[in-house]
């Protein structure tokens, strides 16, 4: 599972997370990106929607599901 981050501040709107992942990424009211789904799409087009931000403004962080500790 991937924990997604926004960094808001970066996001200049330019909607290539939503183009990349529409499930997952939406703009808000503000004309930034938010999480509505983190698991709306597939890991691959979670990935491809962070690399093709052009500020890099989505962090992403893999996860374990299950395990709570390490
Ligand atoms: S691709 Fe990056 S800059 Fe564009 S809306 Fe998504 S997070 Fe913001």
């Amino acid at each position: 599972m991937i924990q997604i981050t926004i960094d808001r501040e970066a996001c200049i709107g330019a909607s290539a997370c939503v183009a990349a992942a529409g499930k997952t990424f939406a703009l808000d009211a503000e004309g930034k990106s938010t999480v509505v789904n983190a698991q709306g799409d597939s890991e691959e087009e979670i990935r491809a929607a962070a690399a093709g931000c052009p500020t890099g403004a989505i962090q992403l962080e893999e996860v374990a599901s299950s395990k709570t500790e390490k």
